[in-house]
């Protein structure tokens, strides 16, 4: 267990629906994008068009209103950019073209951290995105992003460079190894939180601080913190290969 305070220079978010970055790294997120410019960018992987019990509601519609709240949640946490990939909601696929995607974004913005999903959990089941943007965000910073060989067009037609993020940190995991104090930013992540407005009808704003801070003061229990987001920590070790060329 390690309780981190040396924040990275930069994290891309790797998040499959709007609101599951927010609940999952909100207050990290605006603790150190506050306290030390970390900059984040969120790559949102699909619209998000299916969330809804509203049958008069289009996937159309919906797919709008759900871009717009997560530039206003990510907004408010000061995220840098968000990217959209917008594929629809319940269709991603650890494909040749999705991996492509998010090694694209690696290599754009050249995180030194990167946040996803735990694939991997064994007693709680979850979404199939969940898993699928888990497992894609690790397999293209760990097997792809680095090599000049793989999806080499986006280095000889887009000017791309190839980029090694050092680690991942993972939320929803039912295995946290490392934890942010969030002391002071729950208020952030409530309210992150709030301008998902079309999924967050059956709380109240107060009732979802509450929520909050419940989550944190359970995660900080771990840690000997009030509160705290917790995460499984992976490091991206190519062990013998000289990978440090890549950092420029
Ligand atoms: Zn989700």
């Amino acid at each position: 267990m390690e309780i981190i305070t040396d924040p990275p220079r930069s994290a891309l978010v790797v998040t499959p629906h709007p609101d599951d970055a927010e609940g999952g790294c909100g207050a990290t997120m605006a603790k150190w994008i506050k306290e030390t410019g970390t900059e984040v960018v969120v790559l949102m992987c699909t619209n998000g068009d299916k969330g809804t019990s509203d049958r008069e509601m289009s996937p159309g519609e919906l797919a709008e209103i759900r871009e717009q709240e997560q530039r206003n949640a990510s907004a408010s946490l000061g995220v840098k950019d968000v990217v959209f990939l917008r594929h629809p909601d319940g269709t991603l696929e650890d494909n040749r073209q999705f991996r492509g995607e998010v090694v694209r974004e690696i290599r754009r913005h050249r995180p030194e951290l990167i946040f996803c999903i735990d694939p991997y959990r064994i007693k709680n089941h979850t979404h199939r995105d969940h898993r699928m943007s888990g497992q894609v965000a690790l397999d293209a910073a760990y097997s792809y992003a680095w090599s000049y060989h793989h999806f080499p067009e986006q280095l000889t037609q887009e000017g791309l460079q190839p980029h090694m993020a050092k680690e991942a940190y993972l939320w929803g995991t039912e295995d946290a190894d490392v934890f942010i104090d969030v002391t002071g930013y729950l208020e952030m992540k409530a309210d992150s939180l709030s301008h998902h407005v079309s999924q967050m009808r059956r709380r109240s704003p107060e009732q979802r601080l509450e929520r909050v801070e419940s989550g944190s003061a359970r995660q900080g229990e771990k840690a000997a913190l009030a509160y705290a987001e917790g995460f499984r920590r992976i490091r991206f070790d190519l062990g013998s290969l000289d990978w440090r060329f890549l950092y420029s």
